[in-house]
């Protein structure tokens, strides 16, 4: 950037320092080289970035810094050169753009998910944004808590024809899509730009912005959009940090509705794939935002790549084969491994001669439990069964019985840990 007053004033100089700085916060090598030709203050350029000024410096040293800056990128961009040209999932690199993890996934799951209808995916979505809401509540939030969702969301965008990866970077280019800035000033201006600018023109910044993004070499992996998320959104993490998560995640609940809202448009023809495609990009805006905040040390990429390494994490193929509605139970108890203990029991109630009116019981709120579904009532039958069972176990030992009872206790409380499966 060639600084002077009149490269303040000029409106093409300040649309290239605004797509300059939007990309400098995206990357962690250095990417603006301000050279000052006076002393005019440039908005957004912050006074520790590195300048060179003009004078002292001449036209000769100016062309060997640039030239010594180009001769070390040297090293940084064939890397992204390759990952672009030759695509996603090469040999190169492992790690997926968005757009490779969504083909992969349809690959994946193309047979299982075909005949699922988009409502049937959007439950799963709301589920598996629900349960990480849950889960950072409770402090102890992992990366497959995030995954999940991610893919849903991923595997909702493939069931409407939508480009996960364009429509983020379409609303996302670096700058927030309400106030056009980098970083985001809505909470100044009510969410909107600072300058007055017509509702057209942000909409031609954004699309400039995007083009600058798809034109330069970047890989638009989760990763990108995560960071960009986080330099955009500064005030989200202080939000956190001061008032806990609760805002970051009624926004996220608030955009999970409006997907629904935009699919019943598409539907019936008041929206196209566009309004959905929007709304998509905000859900992952949240969930990657929430990720910068949670885990700021894990790569989104590695995790995805490492989550997915044998295929579906339920079925363990490559091609799921996995049947509707037989994903984990997440929150709710599992049945069958309630009426596998019940069961064990009575072999229990069999074998053994001592505490037989109390195995009767427990053999009894098993049959409740079984009955209502009811979770509250699993919980209590869970802790019962957890110390009288081991309370048993202690009694059988050094008795005939321990030989037969022992094992077959232990067994169940082994179960038991399944019964909510984490
Ligand atoms: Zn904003
Ligand atoms: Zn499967």
């Amino acid at each position: 950037m060639l600084i002077s007053q009149h490269y303040a004033s000029k409106l093409w100089t300040n649309h290239e320092r605004k797509a300059a700085q939007a990309r400098a916060l995206l990357t962690d090598a250095e990417y603006v080289l301000p050279i000052r030709l006076d002393k005019t203050e440039i908005p957004g350029l912050l006074p520790t970035t590195m300048c060179l000024y003009w004078p002292p410096e001449t036209s000769e040293t100016i062309a060997e810094a640039v030239r010594k800056k180009l001769s070390q990128l040297v090293g940084i961009t064939p890397q992204g050169k390759q990952t672009d040209r030759e695509g996603a999932g090469s040999k190169k690199s492992d790690k997926p753009t968005i757009r490779s993890f969504q083909i992969s996934l349809e690959k994946t799951y193309g047979t299982a998910n075909k005949d699922l209808s988009i409502d049937y995916v959007y439950g799963y979505l709301c589920r598996t944004v629900g349960y990480l809401s849950k889960s950072v509540s409770k402090r102890n939030a992992v990366e497959k808590d995030f995954i999940r969702p991610i893919s849903w969301l991923v595997t909702f965008a493939s069931q409407v024809g939508s480009d996960l990866q364009d429509s983020f970077i379409s609303r996302y280019s670096g700058r927030c899509p309400s106030c056009v800035q980098a970083p985001c000033v809505c909470f100044k201006t009510d969410k909107k730009p600072p300058n007055e600018m017509p509702a057209y023109q942000v909409n031609e910044e954004l699309y400039m912005s995007r083009n600058m993004i798809m034109n330069s070499k970047a890989t638009v992996d989760f990763d990108y959009a995560k960071r960009c998320i986080g330099s955009v959104f500064p005030n989200n993490e202080i939000i956190w940090h001061h008032a806990g998560p609760g805002f970051h995640f009624s926004k996220l609940a608030e955009e999970a509705a409006e997907v629904h809202e935009a699919v019943s448009g598409l539907v019936t023809g008041r929206k196209n794939v566009k309004a959905v495609s929007d709304e998509l990009a905000d859900v992952l805006a949240w969930i990657l935002g929430a990720w910068y905040i949670v885990l700021p040390r894990k790569s989104v990429d590695q995790e995805i790549v490492n989550y997915y390494f044998n295929g579906c994490p339920v079925c363990q193929r490559k091609q799921c084969r996995c049947k509707p509605y037989s994903r984990r139970p997440q929150n709710l108890f599992d049945s069958s491994v309630i009426s596998d203990l019940g069961q064990r029991l009575n072999q229990l109630l069999a074998l053994s001669p001592i505490s037989k009116e109390e195995i009767e019981e427990l053999s009894k709120s098993v049959l409740a439990v079984i009955e209502t579904q009811g979770d509250p009532l699993a919980r209590l039958l869970i802790s019962q069964l957890e110390s009288k069972l081991s309370r048993l176990k202690d009694r059988y030992m050094g008795t005939h019985e321990a030989e037969t009872c022992v094992p077959l206790i232990s067994i169940m409380l082994n179960e038991i840990q399944k019964v909510y499966y984490q």
